[in-house]
């Protein structure tokens, strides 16, 4: 009997006749968790050496994924080696214009994405050369807000587009992106305009303009300069396009046809120029700038 007893409160401990049966918790089943030292494939689970995957692109040698790439690294992988030089942003500020608070202010949530990414906002701009073609590289980063488009962010972009016009360099935008920022409301669906009149100052001056679309492309950014450039590409795999799929669906009472915004879809679809693997992306650029400087 004493083995029964709680030695604390001197209860009866509950007789147990059946082994507690475990039930999933619910939401999305959780992801393996690689090594240390190595890193999963988001499309097949094979685990790499995280060196080899680095070397690699971040691209999976198995199943051809792509994987997220950050915007300082993405221009690294983009640029002629030792040519890149960031450009200094740091008297951008954010706004916050509502006020919102969804449970975590939205000065904190920039202060987190700041330590996170080390970016200023969601863009990082830099001078470089690409296949010896002076360039702004004007690199989204889906770490930071999920690479929304606020206020600063849309600022970024125009001052990329104006240094491009004032240096005589072509512009190079890689875009991923979940859209406008829903914490600044109207002033961040307002940086459509403001991105897209950058856009329209570099076409003006007969700079040439490429963006690379990136998983994933979503909202106002797949509506404004994503795809206002001369040349669109696409990465392999990439989920480009405004609204998402099961909003789509909701809205139209329609089944949406397979592979419906992919980047392979679009390109079907002519709404992207070329899909481009990601070893192939620099050398593709720098054809298309030496075509144009012709
Ligand atoms: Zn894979």
């Amino acid at each position: 009997m004493d083995a029964l007893m709680d030695r604390r409160g001197g209860l009866p401990l509950p007789h147990r006749r059946f082994a507690p049966r475990l039930v999933p918790a619910p939401g999305p089943k959780p992801q393996p968790v690689a090594p240390t030292g190595t890193v999963a494939c988001k499309g097949c689970n094979r685990r790499f050496v995280t060196e080899r995957y680095e070397r690699a692109l971040r691209v999976c040698s198995l199943c051809g994924y792509h994987g997220v790439v950050p915007a300082t690294l993405r221009a690294t992988q983009l640029a002629d080696r030792g040519s890149l030089h960031l450009a200094d942003f740091s008297d951008v500020e954010d706004r916050d214009p509502l006020h919102f608070n969804d449970g975590v202010a939205y000065p904190k949530r920039i202060a987190e994405a700041r330590a996170k990414t080390g970016l200023r906002e969601a863009f990082m701009v830099a001078r470089c050369l690409i296949g010896g073609n002076p360039i702004v590289i004007a690199c989204m980063d889906f770490g930071f807000l999920g690479g929304s488009l606020g206020s600063a962010a849309g600022e970024c972009f125009a001052r990329a587009c104006e240094m491009a016009v004032a240096e005589n360099r072509s512009l190079v935008a890689v875009c991923t992106s979940g859209g406008a920022r829903m914490q600044e409301g109207i002033a961040a669906l307002a940086q459509m305009a403001r991105c897209s009149q950058g856009v329209s100052g570099v076409a003006a001056a007969g700079l040439p303009y490429i963006s690379i679309l990136a998983d994933p492309c979503f909202g106002g950014v797949t509506a404004s300069f994503a795809v206002q450039s001369d040349v669109i590409l696409a990465e392999p795999g990439a989920r480009i396009g405004f609204a998402g799929g099961r909003v789509i669906e909701q809205a139209t009472h329609d089944k949406l046809p397979d592979g419906f915004q992919t980047a392979e879809f679009l390109l079907a679809h002519g709404m992207v120029d070329q899909v481009v693997l990601r070893a192939d992306l620099r050398d593709t650029v720098a054809r298309l700038l030496g075509v144009y400087s012709r």
